[in-house]
């Protein structure tokens, strides 16, 4: 860890280059049993405070609906990145992908579909702007459970242009466009100049940040530098294509506190 911080050292001596982004579910907060649960405590609130009055940029970048993020989270001065990348709230707008318009009908008739037909079940349907997650942390059997969604979701794969992923026990159906947290981040790091930037995340969409924010640095564009979080629920590529790993959110959160400083 220590070889961690060395490395971070010119992003702290050079805050107003810096952008500092990161996920929010099991990254800055502990995951919830479900996701209307999720909470950030008070002290990563601070935290996460102090790092958008020093630095250039703080973005946090969700599957969730950027507004419903910045309502866990409760600040402002914050880029909020949402639906994987599709959608941002920046100084308080409302932006969107361009190709993320003609799936606004979908994703809302979509959930309807879904919320009535596992209605009654220990699944939860989590409606957003721009998709639907199927929750399955509170399953009994969890490997049913999945089994079970993943049935139910093939007609819907079949009929609309939709891709699904799994996430830590949930499974997403999102727009099938070529945009995610990956490109969503590296746009925002070019257009504000930033000359170096890290994220941080915990789960199988980081990922695609991961590799967006190595080919920057390959490309000489930002210095950058990627942390994943581990778990023992997340996809194994976290870890192999991370630059770096911390243990946990607490590790997180040293580690952020110390940026802050
Ligand atoms: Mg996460």
């Amino acid at each position: 860890m220590s070889n961690l911080y060395d490395l971070l050292e010119p992003l702290k001596d050079n805050p107003g280059k810096t952008g500092i982004f990161s996920d929010l579910d099991g990254t800055l907060s502990e995951i919830a049993p479900t996701p209307a649960d999720a909470i950030i405590t008070d002290e990563m609130r601070s935290i996460v405070k102090d790092l958008a009055e020093k630095y250039a940029v703080v973005g946090i970048v969700s599957g969730r609906d950027s507004n419903e993020a910045k309502k866990i989270v409760g600040l402002d001065n914050i880029v909020y990145i949402g639906n994987h990348g599709l959608e941002w709230l920046d100084d308080g707008k409302q932006f969107y992908a361009p190709e993320a318009f003609n799936f606004f009908g979908l994703a809302s008739s979509l959930a309807a579909d879904l919320v009535a037909i596992l209605n009654g079940s220990d699944l939860i349907v989590e409606k957003k702007k721009l998709g639907v997650a199927i929750h399955y942390r509170q399953a009994d059997d969890k490997g049913l459970a999945k089994a079970s969604i993943e049935q139910t979701i093939k007609p819907f794969l079949e009929k609309y242009p939709l891709k699904s992923f799994e996430g830590r026990y949930v499974i997403e159906l999102k727009p099938d466009l070529a945009v995610n947290k990956g490109d969503a981040v590296a746009v925002v790091a070019l257009r504000r100049g930033l000359m170096q930037a890290i994220y941080l995340g915990d789960d199988i969409t980081d990922v695609d940040a991961f590799k967006a924010f190595k080919d920057l640095r390959d490309k000489g564009k930002v210095e950058t530098i990627s942390i994943g979080v581990a778990s023992d629920e997340g996809d194994p590529s976290i870890i192999s294509e991370a630059d770096y790993i911390v243990k946990n959110v607490g590790e997180v959160e040293a580690l952020l506190n110390w940026l802050s400083d």
